[in-house]
């Protein structure tokens, strides 16, 4: 499986040459970048082809080591990935649904809007005053905006919450840290840029001002216990424990995303259930950016409410990608059901263009996530932190996380 591992490795690479999205990381041999080239599609996918057909005749024989069964999995599906995104960059449409099964081994649920109407009654008593319901959300969010002046101090605060709160449950290789760089004209609100060595670039972007929630949601989904401490166990547990090049390589549209998107955001949570984020968010983070630490209960309280409306999101790009609404039309569905201003809607479309159906890997994963999680774990804070931790060092498929009786991703 090594020599296979490796071929794989490369693949990931040539496809890299065609899409620069795709490689997302890789801290493997330089040689091998250095040797990638420019080759056609076809050739790409004949190689893949082939490279399946070798993988399922090295499959682990039942009852053994189940790493190694999720290894081989995981590579096989990583492959099959691999090729329908060599297809699509080839000219292939796919809809939504299909490409993001294809992509990410899972399907978002698709909802009636009268669900997100539901949600948006709810919220119209907490924001009263005169306008449209997203008018008076937006100014009442206006005032939790973090001052730029202080935006480093504020992220630098809950950094060091949340890992300190990651090292009280998870044993982190010795020598992991990351550097976060603030920068603008990007279609995302923040990206963790693994290098490898237990090492990340956190870059954040401030094109949009930045509101109180964003501090600890960027600081647990691309640090601690999110992607940084995801990729370094991945490294510290397969690839230098066992010695699997595989894993140090991330194709960005790959069932791979599902798990890091996933796990990320339920990191949030896992490390900050909200009675303790509310606590930290009082005393370390509204201090941090100058904001009155009174008005975070209330401010938490709606958020919570619009962490609903986040599939209105997913429906808003199918739609978009499967040609049934246009991008004008797609702000104003994130507008309406998602409670997007204006400037955000467009940034989220902009982020559709580029990624397409990767959208389902947050909400959808993180749903996934947590229930795979909870069901094993129960309401045991310790187990659940040893369930989550396990679950960042094995190669785990998202149709892998499934639960017995799983609806899906239902609006709740
Ligand atoms: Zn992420």
């Amino acid at each position: 499986m090594q020599e296979l591992a490796e071929q794989y490795v490369k693949l990931v690479l040539a496809v890299g040459q065609h899409d620069p999205d795709y490689v997302d990381a890789f801290y493997g041999p330089p040689e091998w970048r250095a040797a990638a080239v420019k080759r056609p599609l076809a050739e790409i996918d004949a190689d893949a082809a082939r490279l399946l057909t070798s993988l399922a005749a090295a499959a682990p024989p039942a009852g053994g080591d189940s790493l190694v069964a999720l290894r081989h999995g995981y590579l096989t599906r990583q492959l099959d990935a691999l090729r329908t995104r060599v297809a699509m960059l080839g000219g292939r449409r796919l809809t939504f649904d299909e490409e993001s099964k294809a992509l990410y081994d899972a399907v978002a649920p698709h909802h009636d809007a009268k669900e997100f109407e539901a949600i948006l009654a709810r919220l119209e008593p907490l924001l009263p005053g005169h306008g449209t319901l997203l008018e008076r959300y937006t100014r009442f969010r206006d005032a939790y905006v973090i001052p730029p002046a202080r935006l480093e101090a504020t992220f630098t605060a809950a950094i060091e919450a949340c890992r300190r709160r990651t090292l009280e449950h998870v044993q982190l290789p010795a020598g992991e840290s990351f550097t976060v760089e603030y920068v603008t004209n990007k279609s995302w609100s923040g990206y963790n840029w693994y290098q490898g060595n237990y090492r990340s670039l956190i870059q954040v972007n401030t094109d949009l001002p930045i509101f109180a929630d964003r501090a600890l949601d960027l600081a647990c989904h691309e640090g601690y216990p999110g992607h940084h401490v995801y990729n370094a166990l991945l490294e510290k547990t397969l690839v230098r424990d066992r010695g699997w090049p595989e894993f140090q390589i991330y194709p960005l549209f790959s069932p791979q995303s599902l798990i890091a998107e996933g796990t990320a955001n339920y990191g949030i949570d896992i490390a900050f259930p909200p009675a303790d984020r509310l606590k930290l968010e009082r005393e370390v983070i509204f201090p941090a950016a100058g904001l009155d630490p009174s008005g975070a209960e209330r401010y938490y309280a709606v958020m919570g409410l619009v962490e609903r409306l986040s599939y209105a999101g997913n429906d808003a790009a199918r739609l978009y990608i499967d040609g049934q609404i246009d991008a004008a039309a797609a702000t104003a569905w994130l507008e309406r059901y998602g409670l997007y201003a204006p400037a955000r809607a467009q940034q989220r479309v902009r982020f559709v263009d580029q990624y397409r159906s990767y959208v389902i890997n947050y909400n959808l994963g993180k749903d996934m996530v947590a229930r795979y999680i909870e069901a094993r774990s129960g309401a045991d804070p310790a187990k659940r932190w040893a369930v989550f931790t396990e679950l960042l060092s094995s190669p785990r498929l998202p149709s892998g996380l499934a639960v017995a009786g799983d609806g899906g991703g239902a609006v709740r």
